[in-house]
């Protein structure tokens, strides 16, 4: 096919550069000009940057603040290039995340390990993501299970409301995920459910801290006993909360113990490309001792290209992420973490606070930093509607219905944000009571899932819309 750039301006929401920009079906013959390039995608950044630095979007960005980005970027530049796993070439490598994963160990409580058995050392790996920190843990579970117990139908018990990435792991890597209901109005889940669902094929529980619907911490403290109990694995997904609560307890808020203080936790992932603060592309997944990491290690000893072999699901990763989240840590350090935290918390209250003098919303759980939300008298899903006329972008909860915001960095940034958005939530509960007995836009989106046809309808939606994303 031919370049095609139509005259026309695009009115295609997903698609707004279409017409303006040009389209590229093949690599263009001959060079474009650097300048034009960096003028063109500097447009398109700046544009988008414009969507979430009113403060009004939930989640996403999590640092993002310009002089922060630049730091952080300059950085990646000095070893944008270089492959993490090229440690003879590049030792600086190894050096950045050996220390990534040692602080992270730290703030973890990862000393509480040895006063429980000597032997033990908190260990892991950078990743790139969370979702590949929880399929490691899954699948070093699966193969731990299968060398020293002789298990070869491996299931793996989790809350309904933790992440997909472990139902992920559980479809690529052949682990049968039993999904446990949250209990209401707890919206926790049921430590004596987990445990009932316990069989001889069980290989591990898991557990949020938080859960990324809610923000809640599940029952860690008896997840961790009903492990010990049953001699399985425990991982803790602290993709979100990971480099938050601990900042957050350090305040003296009260939240509960989630790290390897807890004597069953056998793995925890933390996210450094969320509320570390880092770039985007970087996790940790952390194991209680090295008997573990070693069932996520990988090698081919006889490949003709040479021997193989690398720590994690990711071959090559760029040493700029690497470079750039272990100068993320070591240049905010515990004082910028924790003054990162008391800023958001003291929004966070503010909204919290403003949801319960609301008498129609009703919060859900305890919330720290995400604050979610349902009503038992209006549609939460017109105050959605309502909510995006005036530029909000609330994540919307299902099953049930609800929403929540997630507070970052760019709400500190942006005054009166807390004031601004209870004031429009207030509208927009009036406006959802104008609006009783029709049926909400947002309810086109969530109306369908949680029976087998909705979810397959779902499926079949959203999978066309890749298609159509990947389309030129
Ligand atoms: C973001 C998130 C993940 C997955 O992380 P990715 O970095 O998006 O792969 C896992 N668990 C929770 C609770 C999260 O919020």
């Amino acid at each position: 096919m031919a370049d095609q750039t139509s005259e026309k301006q695009s009115v295609d929401p997903n698609k707004p550069y279409k017409g303006r920009f040009k389209s590229y079906h093949r690599i263009p013959e001959k060079g474009r000009d650097k300048k034009d390039i960096l003028n063109e995608l500097s447009i398109m950044a700046e544009e988008e940057n414009m969507k979430w630095k009113t403060g009004q979007v939930s989640g996403t960005f999590y640092h993002a603040e310009d002089e922060h980005r630049r730091f952080l970027n300059e950085i990646f530049s000095f070893f944008s290039h270089v492959n993490t796993i090229q440690f003879d070439l590049c030792p600086s490598m190894f050096k950045m995340e050996s220390e990534i994963i040692s602080m992270t160990a730290n703030m973890l409580h990862g000393d509480a390990v040895k006063k429980q058995n000597p032997e033990d050392e908190v260990c892991g790996t950078v990743t790139s993501g969370g979702s590949e920190s929880i399929m490691m843990a899954m699948k070093v579970y699966r193969d731990w299970a299968r060398a020293e117990k002789k298990i070869s139908n491996p299931e793996i018990i989790m809350p309904d409301t933790a992440h997909p990435a472990f139902d992920k792991a559980g479809k690529y890597f052949g682990i049968k995920m039993v999904h446990i209901p949250v209990s209401l109005p707890d919206f926790r889940v049921d430590p004596r459910a987990v445990e009932q669902a316990i069989n001889k094929n069980t290989v591990a529980i898991a557990g949020s801290a938080g859960n990324y619907p809610y923000g809640l911490i599940d029952p860690l403290q008896d997840l961790s006993d009903i492990a010990l109990r049953h001699k399985i694995g425990f991982h803790v997904d602290g993709c979100l909360g990971g480099f938050i609560l601990p900042w957050i307890e350090k305040l003296g808020y009260d939240i509960p113990v989630f790290d390897f203080r807890l004597p069953g936790l056998t793995s925890i992932s933390a996210d450094t490309h969320k509320y570390g603060f880092a770039l985007k592309g970087t996790s940790v997944v952390l194991y209680r001792n090295n008997k573990l990491r070693r069932y996520q290690y990988f090698n081919v000893p006889d490949w003709p290209g040479g021997m193989y072999a690398s720590p994690t699901g990711a071959g090559s990763r760029s040493g700029g992420l690497t470079a750039a989240t272990w100068s993320a840590l070591v240049y905010l350090g515990e004082e910028g973490y924790l003054q990162g935290a008391k800023a958001i918390m003291n929004v966070a209250d503010q909204i919290k606070k403003g949801i319960q003098d609301i008498p129609e919303l009703k919060l859900i759980g305890e919330p720290t930093f995400v604050i979610s939300f349902r009503s038992e008298e209006v549609d939460i899903y017109h105050v959605n509607d309502y909510m995006k006329t005036k530029g909000w972008r609330f994540n919307c909860l299902q099953l049930p219905p609800a929403m929540h915001f997630c507070v970052t960095m760019p709400q500190i940034f942006v005054p009166d944000v807390a004031k601004r958005m209870i004031s429009d939530l207030k509208e927009g509960v009036s406006y959802a009571k104008s609006k009783a007995g029709t049926v909400a836009k947002t309810t086109a989106l969530y109306g369908l899932a949680g029976t087998m046809e909705g979810n397959e309808q779902v499926t079949e939606l959203i999978f066309g819309f890749f298609d159509y994303l990947y389309a030129v």
